[in-house]
């Protein structure tokens, strides 16, 4: 399987971090590797001194997909979750900088944090879902899909555009604003809606 992240998908996060608001999506991939396994903490990388939490809505694919129609978008999934998209801040500032890939500050082992999957019929509108995230039991970053920029059937049919979906792809739809850098002991928990679909240690 593959993990295809969206980035600046959101515009409060775009304007955090200085950046351009893009005319198409950014799209990157994580390897199968970069999943934190269950259970596990997550552990700062000797090669970054700025690790940031991005906490994403994920979507499972369900079918293997290729140059799919939006309006068809909706039978490629069934699943919603929630997962972390960490970062390399500095890492991935001094890649941008040289206009090199960012694969090394957001594709390393344990990058991706996947939390449990809810059936999409739970939810009313795919467009409405709130989220948020709690470092300390304090909310770091609350979003709502419907401030997305390219919402979850538009970014199916661009992804598929240039990579076929396959059965167990999980798509990153993107980070709200509220990202911040992680420390060892902080404890990062994910909710969709009052749900908790993760709870992480950081080492
Ligand atoms: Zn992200």
């Amino acid at each position: 399987m593959k993990i295809i992240c969206v980035g600046r998908n959101y515009v409060e996060h775009i304007k955090e971090l200085n950046n351009e608001a893009p005319k198409d999506p950014v799209l990157f991939l994580k390897p199968d590797t970069a999943i934190l396994l269950k259970k596990q903490p997550f552990f700062i990388p000797e090669f970054s001194d700025e690790v940031h939490h991005e906490v994403e809505i994920l979507v499972k694919i369900n079918k293997v997909g290729k140059h799919i129609d939006r309006k068809f978008a909706h039978k490629y999934y069934d699943e919603i979750g929630l997962g972390i998209d960490f970062t390399a801040r500095d890492l991935q500032s001094k890649l941008k900088e040289k206009g090199l890939p960012w694969e090394k500050s957001k594709a390393f082992d344990g990058a991706a944090v996947v939390g449990i999957f809810l059936p999409k019929s739970d939810f009313k509108d795919i467009n409405n879902i709130n989220f948020r995230l709690e470092k300390n039991n304090k909310v770091q970053q609350i979003g709502n899909t419907s401030l997305m920029l390219w919402k979850i059937d538009t970014l199916i049919e661009y992804i598929s555009k240039y990579f076929t979906l396959k059965i167990g792809d999980i798509i990153f739809t993107g980070t709200p604003s509220g990202v911040a850098k992680v420390n060892s002991n902080d404890n990062l928990k994910g909710f969709i809606e009052e749900k908790e679909v993760f709870s992480i240690k950081v080492k």
